[in-house]
């Protein structure tokens, strides 16, 4: 069994993978093809978003937002303590200062109330992750910005084709990203990611950072970086964009069934009413983690711990001088628990995992 079965899917699309990628490399436009400006509007159309802009990673994806609104070295940015480590060292690699704030219980998402603690004079924007595929309590954070004059940058990097109150992720806020690595619930075959916005000015911007700030040919107005997307893997994405809305029903369907069968047997992740997950993770909580993970490897069932370490006790951030404490943050860490989960898999293979979990509490 895999974790993620990235096989069964170019199994199931081979022959349209195939062929994009043969028509790229038959027209050698490898760097600024027409699937990379087709792409973009594929996913402006898709989310609802003004602009995108399709990049290298989730992780440049990061950085180009801070780039284009000029972040400054004494500024402040929030960022939930829990989370991948790009969502903060963006802020940290631009030169200005991660403010770590611990996140909901439920959603695994920033806490509104710990935000609005957390915000300084210094304060310039929130960085909202919507992790595990499900979006942050974002009308809250808005509120918060509004009242202080900040921005905020949706993290979608596992999050796009999410829904928050009828609104997909990566078109609400005043930046967005994602991420297309490969195990991402869109993915590419290597590294691409895209930022979002619905202000031209940035979106112009940006798209300069992102090409050594180049205005026209060999004239720089900025100093940037490579931060464009291979026509390939732009081709590549947009085939499965086609495929996507299939996917995330399938991926729906599979998180409903966990979370029939192990409801009561562990806490099962739950998603606001109404509300539409990606499902890049399927995460549980249980105290007996460890527990469940050594046995399920033992049957062969893979699963994963997305994150066992909270941001602030990383090295990276030791020059924060922040030990916290952030309790959701350091409890997650220690007790969640993501299964295999993704739209190739089978109800055979739902059930052998379901029956793991439950054999090894038992
Ligand atoms: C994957 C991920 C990123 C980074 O994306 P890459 O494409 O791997 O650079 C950033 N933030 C979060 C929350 C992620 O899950």
């Amino acid at each position: 069994m895999k974790f993620v079965d990235l096989s069964a899917q170019y199994q199931a699309y081979k022959q349209e993978i195939d062929e994009a990628m043969q028509q790229v490399i038959d027209t050698a436009a490898f760097i600024n093809g027409p699937d990379v400006r087709a792409l973009e509007e594929e996913l402006a159309a898709y989310c609802g978003a003004e602009h995108a802009i399709a990049c290298s990673s989730g992780t440049d994806a990061l950085l180009i937002p801070f780039a284009a609104m000029d972040l400054q070295p004494e500024d402040e940015v929030i960022v939930p303590a829990f989370t991948y480590i790009a969502s903060a060292s963006m802020i940290s690699f631009w030169g200005a200062r991660p403010v770590f704030v611990d996140v909901d219980e439920v959603t695994f998402n920033l806490d509104p109330e710990a935000v609005s603690k957390a915000v300084t004079p210094r304060t310039k924007g929130i960085v909202a992750v919507s992790l595990f595929g499900q979006c942050p309590d974002l009308d809250s954070l808005q509120k918060i910005a509004d009242e202080h004059h900040l921005w905020i940058l949706e993290d979608g990097a596992q999050s796009f084709g999410a829904r928050y109150h009828g609104h997909c992720s990566c078109s609400m806020t005043d930046f967005a990203t994602t991420s297309f690595f490969p195990a991402k619930p869109l993915g590419c075959y290597g590294d691409g990611g895209a930022v979002f916005t619905g202000d031209p000015e940035m979106a112009a911007r940006m798209r300069m950072f992102l090409s050594h700030g180049q205005e026209k040919r060999y004239h720089h107005a900025m100093i940037g970086i490579n931060g464009r997307m291979d026509t390939l893997q732009a081709a590549i994405v947009r085939v499965k964009l086609k495929h996507f809305e299939e996917e995330l029903t399938s991926r729906n369907a599979a998180a409903d069934y966990y979370t029939r069968e192990l409801t009561g047997i562990v806490e099962t992740p739950r998603i606001r009413e109404g509300d539409r997950s990606t499902w890049a993770q399927y995460t549980i909580k249980s105290a007996r983690r460890d527990r469940i993970r050594t046995f399920l490897q033992e049957l062969g069932v893979p699963t994963a711990v997305h994150y066992p370490l909270p941001l602030h006790h990383q090295k990276a951030f030791a020059y924060l001088q922040d030990s916290g404490p952030y309790p959701v943050a350091e409890r997650l860490s220690m007790e969640v628990l993501s299964l295999p989960m993704h739209p190739f898999i089978t109800d055979e293979q739902l059930a052998a995992v379901v029956q793991a979990v439950k054999e090894s509490l038992a």
